[in-house]
Parts: structure tokens; C-alpha cells; sequence
């Protein structure tokens, strides 16, 4: 089976950046982002950017009227037409559930769902680290630790929404980059 529509899944903090950009070299498909499109976004002061800015910095989610049609858009232009891999979205079941509808609507479905799961305290530790090294403005401790909450809280529950589906692939998301990528792409293969 060709994997062409992958959704990555995991804490804040768990890789999955790193993780997604190796995975997309390998299948030759295009990462989306969203956490990035709102960071590049912000630092180039567009009006998205601007109206994400106060619920990125509190870890808040920016609200579906504005993350929902913005994914809808991107994956139904031409740049995302040989497949994509999501990084961040979605985050939550009602995301999900908008996300089924546009793929169902245009014919398609995802193909696989990777979790890449990390401890908690793990993933602060790193967060922390990160923090010293790109300065997010929502890599301060209490921001972290409410991040943590809101994935807990809103993210998890999409982890069985999608293994219901029989989509579901777990991937121990410790140890280095290396290990991790080991692992995933025994899975890919
Ligand atoms: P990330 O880079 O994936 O950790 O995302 C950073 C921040 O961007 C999140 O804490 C949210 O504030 C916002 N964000 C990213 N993806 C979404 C999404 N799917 N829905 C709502 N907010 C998002």
C-alpha cells in the first residue's frame, strides 16, 4: 500500500517535527504543519498571525473557525495533491470529525496514524530544554504544563477515535532522534 495521507500524533515536545520531516522525505509527501504555519505566520505580523498570537503564547488552542478552513484549504491545493503527512492537527475529536468530512467529501481517506508516545515528565524536560534553544514564547514552564493539560485533555481522546478506525500505529517516542526514526521507519516499511 502506498502512504500517502498520514497524520502523526504525540504530546507537545514528543519530536514529532523532527520525526515528520524524515518521514515525509522518505514517502516524498508534504508536511502541514499547523503550529508552524501559526509561528510563521506570527513573525511576519499577518493578520492570522496576529489573531493567533494571544492563544499561542497562553498554549491555548486558536479556535476551529480559523484552524479548520485554513487545513481545508491547504489540503485541497495543488502543493498537497501528491499526499501529506499533519504534524498538530487535529488536536481535538471535533477536528477529527471536520477533518473525515473534507476527506470523505473530495474521495479520500488517511492512510496510516503514527502516536509517538513519551512520558510526561520526559516531554517537559525537553520542552524546558527547547526552550533554551529557540526561546517559543510558549516554552515557559507554567505554558508547558498547560499545554500538557489541554493534550491530555482534548488530544488523547483522538487516539482511540482513530484505533476504532484501525488506523492506529504506537511508536516508542524515547530515546534519540535515531532510535525514534529507527522504529518508524521499520513501521513505514
Ligand atoms: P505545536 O507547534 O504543534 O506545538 O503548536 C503550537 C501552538 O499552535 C499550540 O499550542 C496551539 O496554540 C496552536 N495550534 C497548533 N495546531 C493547532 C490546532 N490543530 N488547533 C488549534 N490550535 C493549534
Amino acid at each position: 500500500m502506498t502512504l500517502s495521507r498520514i497524520l502523526l500524533v504525540g504530546p507537545p515536545g514528543a519530536g514529532k517535527g523532527t520525526q515528520a520531516k524524515r518521514i515525509c522525505d522518505k514517502l516524498g509527501i508534504r508536511q502541514l504543519s499547523t503550529g508552524e504555519v501559526f509561528r510563521d505566520n506570527m513573525a511576519r505580523q499577518t493578520e492570522l498571525g496576529k489573531l493567533a498570537q494571544d492563544f499561542i503564547t497562553k498554549g491555548e488552542f486558536v479556535p476551529d473557525e480559523v484552524t479548520n478552513p485554513m487545513v481545508a484549504n491547504a489540503l485541497r491545493s495543488d502543493e498537497y495533491a501528491g499526499g501529506y503527512l499533519l504534524d498538530g492537527y487535529p488536536r481535538s475529536l471535533e477536528q477529527a470529525r471536520y477533518l473525515d468530512e473534507v476527506l470523505t467529501a473530495d474521495g479520500h481517506a488517511l492512510d496510516l496514524v503514527i502516536e509517538l508516545e513519551v512520558g510526561m515528565d520526559e516531554v517537559v524536560d525537553r520542552l524546558l530544554k527547547r526552550a533554551e534553544i529557540e526561546g517559543r514564547a510558549d516554552d515557559t514552564e507554567p505554558v508547558i504544563r498547560h499545554r500538557m493539560e489541554v493534550y491530555a485533555e482534548q488530544t488523547a481522546p483522538l487516539i482511540e477515535f482513530y484505533a476504532d478506525k484501525g488506523l492506529l500505529r504506537k511508536v516508542d517516542g524515547t530515546g534519540t532522534i535515531d532510535d525514534v526514526w529507527e522504529r518508524i521507519e521499520e513501521l513505514l516499511d
